[in-house]
């Protein structure tokens, strides 16, 4: 039941109750003072007639007081129109989307400021046009189709279109069109509202390039390369073409980069960007894959000649000086070539044997490039399977130390011992570390390696010194893996506390690269060892790339001589002149020098004629477990 109607019951009832009680009032009144009929009678006309009076009245101002409300709610009704009516013209207005209204025969019938802001059009220019007229061409008629079939059938369509600006730009908008109906459900106007979404077309696209981009190089990433490949691999196999992906790696870039700082090592690497570019036409890809590594994909190289020619021109090409920052530069480079369909079939595969065969490039002296074959992949198996051997090797307590002596010259005395890890593999019997160990620094073993080999070592010293043997070191390999990393120091500080050594007794010996890879790391970490007391020798020296101005400012106590140097001593004019150089080198900074790989007492003797009176080599004795060493020529003390 409405509330209206409900009033107007109440009322009834209540007119009801007063005619009642006004009717029972009025009739004992009248019975009670007049006696005579005629009389009663006249007073119940004129009763009456009160009585009429009095609803008429009651009736009236009822009726007045309805008609005023009414009157009141509609002035109140209408005052509300013209406000929600003046928010919606301000709303329609202020909004910053474009707002177009057609009447139902689609002709342009309002516009706001902000349609005009976007589009360029005046109000007066488009009233009574077609929306067409905005029209940029780019989609087909199936486009407007698809969209006024979904306006049908919903009353509404939303989606991304793109129209032209008076200016004759084209440009993206976000638009939604409504059907407007009448009371009568007739459609009366349709109504456009838009945004401009250019801005965030333009960041998505800048968002894009930049996740597929080197932003150095502007060159594509690793990410859109392996799609490119992916595609490449797709349509060669499609068209049963060849494809073939090279990877190439700049030779000590990091020199470059330590040496002349990343500013230049940057401007390097694009300018090599911007070389290799120039080398190749359409059907070539270039990318660059992080660091000083970049990737090129020929999508048609049917043989290996073709691949090997394209790297050819790669390494000629990269001769040419770089002129940069006033100086000229020159890089060489590796490069690992892997073919599709022969080596792999898939871009993943493609790209992790260019890999490989780039570390095969680089193994056999860079500046050259090398091929991924069959034989690599063996190879590649046969390290996996190693590095799970090697893993339960530790485990099992597979691995041995043996100790190599080194000798004092000048006294004919065993001075102190190398040690050096050994596998002893229950099918394949001794192991050399030049095996297993490049093995374990890719698995990341070699930490456990190389703290087991040092407490084993420290132990084995501790036991000779007890036993009064006359020994002045232990010199143990450290990876150039470990040597960057701050575990180092306290790997050695806790093997040092455990078993008790002296830590002049322990010598540790660094590879040249470990130490130039990163001098300033370097640097640090070999402070901090002195400063336990331990020593510091650069091993295999001469093979690497040392800075003579960093070399100075190590904490380093010797260099030891590479063997590869010793082996054509005394004959070969420039082994002869290097080593005379290496040792005049040391003692002009004053270190020790050692040479290694000692074969022959010709050797030994032009070693200790020009100055340097240590070494090692099977001349004076093998790496040998410890029951086998052979301390005839080390006095004791006792
Ligand atoms: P290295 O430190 O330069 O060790 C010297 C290598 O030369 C040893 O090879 C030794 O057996 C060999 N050698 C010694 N005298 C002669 C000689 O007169 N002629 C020839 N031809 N060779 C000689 P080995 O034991 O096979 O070790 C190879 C390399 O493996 C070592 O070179 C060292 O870099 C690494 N290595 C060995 N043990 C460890 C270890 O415990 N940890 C780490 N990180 N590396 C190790
Ligand atoms: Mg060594
Ligand atoms: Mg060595």
């Amino acid at each position: 039941m409405s509330a209206s109607y409900r009033d107007a019951l109440r009322a009834a009832l209540l007119y009801l109750l007063l005619s009642v009680i006004w009717l029972q009032a009025s009739d004992y009144l009248l019975n009670s003072l007049f006696d005579h009929s005629v009389e009663r009678m006249r007073w119940q006309l004129i009763n009456g007639y009160v009585w009429m009076v009095l609803s008429a009245g009651l009736i009236f101002i009822a009726r007045a007081r309805r008609l005023r409300s009414r009157i009141g709610a509609k002035s109140r009704e209408r005052s509300e129109d013209r406000e929600r009516l003046q928010q919606a013209a301000a709303v329609f207005d202020c909004t910053r989307e474009g707002v177009l209204v057609t009447d139902r025969n689609g002709l342009i019938v309002h516009v706001n400021r902000a349609f005009m802001e976007i589009t360029g059009y005046q109000g007066e220019e488009v009233l009574g046009q077609r929306p067409n007229l905005f029209k940029s061409g780019r989609h087909s008629a199936d486009f407007y189709q698809a969209m006024f079939a979904t306006l049908d059938r919903l009353g509404e369509w939303s989606g991304e279109i793109w129209n032209r600006r008076k200016s004759g730009e084209i440009y993206p908008q976000w638009q939604t069109i409504r059907i407007i109906f009448d009371e009568l459900g007739r459609r009366s106007h349709y109504v456009a509202v838009f945004s401009d979404i250019s801005a965030i077309k333009h960041s998505e696209h800048e968002l894009m390039h930049l996740a597929h981009h080197d932003p150095l190089t502007d060159l594509p990433n690793r990410l859109l390369f392996t799609d490119r490949v992916e595609q490449a691999l797709a349509s060669a196999q499609m068209h049963k073409r060849g494809c073939a992906l090279l990877m190439v790696d700049l030779d000590h870039f990091k020199m470059i980069n330590d040496s002349l700082g990343h500013t230049i090592g940057d401007q390097l690497l694009k300018a090599v960007a911007q070389r290799l570019q120039a080398m190749f036409g359409p059907g070539i890809a270039l990318a660059r894959l992080g660091g000083d590594e970049f990737a090129v994909l020929a999508e048609s190289c049917p043989q290996l000649v073709q691949a090997a020619a394209l790297a050819q021109r790669i390494i000629d090409g990269l001769k040419e000086p770089f002129p940069i920052d006033g100086q000229s530069l020159f890089i060489n480079a590796s490069i690992g070539i892997s073919l599709f369909p022969s080596d792999a079939l898939n871009a993943e595969q493609l790209l992790r044997n260019a890999d490989s065969a780039l570390f095969k490039a680089k193994s056999a002296g860079r500046d050259g490039y090398a091929l991924y074959t069959e034989e690599l992949t063996a190879h590649a198996r046969q390290r996996v399977e190693l590095a799970f051997e090697l893993r339960r090797a530790l485990e099992d307590q597979q691995l041995r130390v043996h100790y190599q002596p080194v000798h004092d010259f000048q006294t004919s005395r065993l001075v102190g011992v190398e040690a050096l890890v050994r596998w002893e593999h229950p099918q394949r019997g001794l192991v050399s570390p030049a095996e297993f160990i490049p093995v374990a620094e890719r698995t990341g073993l070699i930490a456990d390696i190389d703290a087991w080999v040092m407490r084993q070592a420290c132990q084995q010293m501790c036991q000779w010194r007890q036993a009064g043997v006359e020994l002045s070191f232990v010199a143990v390999n450290v990876s150039s893996r470990l040597f960057a990393r701050r575990e180092l120091y306290q790997q050695v500080s806790q093997v040092l506390r455990e078993t008790g050594l002296d830590p002049a007794c322990l010598e540790l010996e660094v590879t040249e690269s470990a130490v130039m890879d990163d001098p300033e790391v370097a640097l640090e970490q070999m402070h901090r060892l002195r400063e336990l007391g331990v020593c510091l020798a650069i091993d295999d020296f001469g093979t690497g790339y040392s800075s003579l101005l960093r070399l100075k400012r190590l904490p380093v106590q010797k260099l030891k001589i590479d063997q590869g140097f010793v082996a054509g001593l005394p004959c070969d004019e420039d082994d002869s002149a290097i080593v005379r150089v290496i040792i005049a080198l040391a003692q002009s900074m004053g270190m020790q020098v050692q040479a290694e790989g000692i074969e022959q007492v010709e050797q030994a003797a032009f070693l200790l004629e020009h100055g340097c009176h240590l070494g090692q080599g099977y001349w004076f004795g093998r790496p040998m477990p410890v029951g086998k060493l052979d301390w005839a020529h080390a006095p004791l003390i006792r």
